[in-house]
């Protein structure tokens, strides 16, 4: 039998054809803070280290099932017990893994990241918007009201947020914690960079999951990403987690990585002060408004035709990421702190473009 590929796409389940991919802009740049990368490679050193221990790999065997080695010095790093830990292929696995377990309604304020919508998508759940307030803070009676009426399963709170940049108010999450029946993720991406954690809070509410990732603080290229709960939900999470979803090579890459911890460290303390430096010098920018952060990025409003500043600075080889669209971000660039000299071509570069015409 003949068949056309439209017909095949036909049995596409209609809420996947709804979907638009997630989007990644490829233009090769001089200067790349689109994506909340650490803009340090390991020192060399460091990379000699890793490419030792690669090479010892046995990529004839599988690797081990459970991470037992990178789960424990994860642990040692972030005072997690290893028997309570989930590791997924970025956290983007572990959103995924969430969801599937749980399933929908999945309820997540706006704006926020693009994949837990993404995902439930994808998965067929239903998913719940709840606007932040005009200060990008959690409006906890409105999700409340919300997650009883819809009977959302899952509550997502990035915080510090993306792409807002700040942390939701304890008082805010811990009233959404208390009063919801769902499980609220909280996702700590961001958590190096603001130093402020619910995880000390996880004896105290059974439904909270932590997420965190190794990607924001030098090592996107991984892909790992980091879960936390009550053992009991760690166990359900884990039945739906594909079996040996952490390679071989992220294994021992991500060990041998982070023996580098103090050089990471140090890397997101300078990231963390050019964060301040450039905060400062666009609030002395006119026509620029930047957002308060305890992230490595900046949501920053502009006065003029934010869509014409994205390109125009991405013409001058700079990459940020455009959020100009109807609605709470109009008018919105999202940039990733970089090295002090690619902050200062980026300021540069943006004075000059916001001067002309
Ligand atoms: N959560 C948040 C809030 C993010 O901003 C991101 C990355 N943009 C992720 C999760 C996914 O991170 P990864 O899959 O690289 O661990």
């Amino acid at each position: 039998m003949k068949r056309s590929s439209s017909a095949v796409v036909g049995l596409v389940k209609p809420a996947v054809r709804a979907l638009k991919a997630y989007h990644v802009d490829e233009t090769p740049v001089r200067i790349k803070l689109d994506a909340m990368e650490n803009p340090y490679p390991l020192p060399s050193a460091a990379r000699r280290e890793l490419a030792a221990s690669l090479s010892s790999a046995p990529l004839n065997l599988y690797p081990d099932p459970t991470a037992k080695k990178l789960k424990s010095a994860i642990g040692a790093m972030w005072n997690i017990r290893p028997d309570r830990m989930l590791l997924g292929n970025g956290s983007d696995e572990l959103i995924q893994a969430i969801i599937l377990a749980f399933g929908g309604p999945v309820l997540a304020p706006s704006p926020t990241f693009a994949m837990y919508e993404i995902t439930a998508r994808a998965l067929s759940q239903d998913v719940v918007t709840v606007p932040l307030t005009g200060e990008f803070d959690l409006d906890a009676d409105a999700v409340i009201k919300k997650a009883r009426q819809t009977g959302a399963r899952v509550v997502f709170l990035a915080s510090p947020n993306n792409p807002t940049g700040n942390r939701y108010s304890d008082d805010a999450v811990r009233k959404v914690l208390l009063n919801v029946n769902a499980a609220v993720v909280i996702d700590e991406a961001y958590y190096s960079f603001s130093g402020r954690s619910w995880l000390p809070q996880l004896s105290k509410h059974p439904n909270m999951i932590v997420l965190r990732t190794l990607s924001k603080i030098g090592l996107a290229g991984l892909r790992i990403g980091v879960l936390t709960a009550a053992p009991a939900v760690v166990d359900e999470l884990n039945k739906v987690r594909l079996p040996y979803n952490i390679n071989a090579l992220s294994q021992a890459a991500g060990l041998a990585a982070l023996r580098q911890r103090k050089v990471l460290d140090q890397q997101i303390a300078v990231l963390v002060a050019e964060r301040t430096k450039l905060y400062q010098a666009l609030l002395r920018t006119p026509g620029v408004t930047p957002f308060p952060s305890e992230t490595n990025f900046l949501l920053i409003w502009i006065e003029k035709d934010a869509t014409k500043v994205f390109q125009a600075l991405k013409k001058r080889g700079i990459l940020v990421k455009n959020l100009d669209r109807p609605g709470p971000l109009k008018g919105c660039l999202r940039v990733t702190i970089g090295t002090p000299a690619q902050n200062r071509e980026f300021l540069k570069n943006l004075r000059s473009i916001l001067s002309k015409d």
